[in-house]
């Protein structure tokens, strides 16, 4: 069957292999198509890319069915037989890194670099979980009388259903579904209808890995009918989420119905605190890294930019200079360090925040306006003198937008940076290891950035306290979310020893 795509777009795209593209959904093993059909679009070009079936209802029902009459033979298997496919997955990824990056430029617009950069983050988390399936260790606890004794097992929970966003359309797939197939569960997947190429991309290489029919699927279309069997569908024992705090908070109580486990990794409001004492040149970078990675559109993003007032202006001036240099770009045409926003509602975002800082007494250093008059680029923007109550300060900005807001006090900052009711990522960049010991403990955050601007990482805990989710995904504790404990209790009769 031949789709409405863009020849030239699809052209660009270069694949050394063309199969990876995949225009239709994953269940039971086979590739799934509809009557109906979604458009992909290159946010750079507002080309189509290529288009996947609008699958609903009937066919997510499928889908968990299949998951569902997997579960109990890919449970069964030992874990080193888990491991090896994922192990193999995991060499496939690498493999085909390339071409997965580049689909993913084209469907999502992040740079070539930051790309490949998340497809090693994606194949890092197949690896890590390969390599955790095979210690899910139980416990052994000293009986509570003489004639008890206490084993705690780990087993899967058993179907999980995973929905995710388009800001990583690879490595928030991975972080959920290897260490979900580690454990022993099968996984039906709905990835954002905006970026699902890499997600089907995923799926080809698992296959080829050798992940057996059922164990792993993905429904495509539009998100209310695929979400609510997902969410009420009693076959599903797990339900994990990463998207906006709205939506979460939604499917969440949804899920409540049948009582499924549930894991959120919501939005952030990300401080990025530099005090006087901070290496400059480290604070920068940090501060580049973690704004404008991703054309700020990451829930770690910096959100908002608190600056000791002795290093205030030196840092504005040096940030100024570094933004300025930044080259935004079409990721496919050549090096580029920011693409464009994800789409029209995007900029929209961006625009309405800055006009509210300005409202509010803020003042644009660089950048502030869009870059052309179509399609989604947003210059780098710097602003400062942004009001703590501004919107840019409050809500996530989701753009490439520094707002910087000035301080005086240690006290004072830390009470800024927690009155928020999101604690995802927050940083702090100072030379005095103690007030970093004392900021780390005080921050109502999941995760602390010391010194650094960069934190995600396959071996350490990802997630966040308060409004930004429930749960956290990777290292060890990452396998935990797809595992009950059982409790077995044994009662000895009372006995001797036996001479034969
Ligand atoms: P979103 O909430 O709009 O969408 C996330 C996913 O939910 C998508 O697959 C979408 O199709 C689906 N969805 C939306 N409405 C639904 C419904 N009614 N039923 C079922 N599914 C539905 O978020 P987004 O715009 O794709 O992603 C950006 C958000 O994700 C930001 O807030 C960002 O901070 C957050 N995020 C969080 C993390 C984290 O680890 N905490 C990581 C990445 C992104």
């Amino acid at each position: 069957m031949s789709h409405p795509h863009d020849p030239a777009e699809r052209a660009r795209l270069a694949l050394k292999r063309p199969d990876l593209l995949r225009e239709a959904a994953w269940i039971n093993g086979a590739w799934v198509t509809g009557e109906t059909l979604i458009e992909v679009t290159n946010p750079a070009t507002g080309k189509v890319l290529g288009v996947v079936p609008a699958l609903g209802e009937a066919e997510t029902q499928d889908a968990v069915a299949a998951a569902a009459a997997a579960f109990p033979a890919w449970a069964a298997r030992s874990a080193r037989e888990r491991s090896l496919i994922l192990r193999r997955w995991y060499e496939l990824v690498m493999a085909h890194r390339d071409d997965l990056a580049r689909l993913m430029t084209a469907e999502q617009g992040k740079p070539l670099a930051e790309a490949q950069g998340e497809v090693a983050y994606a194949a890092g988390f197949i690896e890590w979980f390969g390599e955790e399936a095979r210690r899910a260790y139980g416990e052994v606890i000293p009986g509570h009388l003489a004639d008890k004794r206490i084993v705690v097992l780990k087993q899967p929970v058993g179907v999980v259903a995973a929905v995710t966003p388009w800001n990583f359309p690879a490595a928030m797939i991975t972080r959920k579904v290897a260490p979900a197939l580690a454990a022993g569960c099968t996984v039906v997947l709905k990835p954002s209808e905006l970026t699902p190429f890499s997600a089907l991309a995923l799926a080809v290489l698992g296959e080829e890995a050798g992940l057996p029919a059922g164990v792993f699927n993905i429904v495509t279309g539009p998100p209310a009918p695929i979400g609510a069997v997902l969410t009420t569908d009693a076959r599903v024992a797990k339900f994990t989420f990463t998207g906006s705090t709205p939506v979460g908070k939604m499917l969440a109580a949804a899920c409540m119905g049948t009582v499924k486990r549930v894991s959120l990794e919501l939005g952030g409001n990300a401080p990025f605190i530099v005090f006087d004492d901070a290496d400059l040149d480290a604070a920068v970078e940090g501060a580049i890294a973690s704004k404008f990675r991703n054309t700020g559109q990451t829930c770690v993003c910096a959100n908002r930019l608190l600056v000791q007032s002795g290093i205030h202006d030196a840092f504005a001036a040096r940030l100024v200079a570094r933004v300025e240099a930044l080259r935004v770009g079409d990721g496919l045409d050549g090096p580029t360090d920011q693409g464009p926003l994800i789409n029209a509602a995007a900029v929209a975002k961006v625009e309405a925040h800055i006009a509210d800082a300005l409202a509010g007494g803020a003042a644009v250093m660089t950048g502030g306006a869009r870059r052309g008059d179509q399609g989604t680029w947003f210059e780098p923007t710097v602003l400062c003198d942004v009001a703590p109550a501004a919107l840019l300060n409050r809500e996530e900005t989701f753009g490439p937008v520094a707002g910087l807001v000035r301080f005086e006090t240690e006290a004072e900052v830390l009470a800024m940076a927690n009155d928020t009711r999101a604690g995802l990522a927050s940083y702090v960049f100072t030379r005095d290891l103690d007030r970093a010991w004392r900021m780390g403990e005080g921050l109502q955050y999941g995760m602390v950035g010391l010194n650094t601007g960069l934190i995600s990482t396959e071996v350490a805990p990802f997630g966040g306290i308060k409004e930004s989710g429930l749960g956290r995904e990777g290292s060890h504790f990452g396998l935990d979310e797809y595992l009950e404990l059982k409790m077995m209790c044994l009662g000895l009769r009372p006995t001797q020893l036996q001479d034969s």
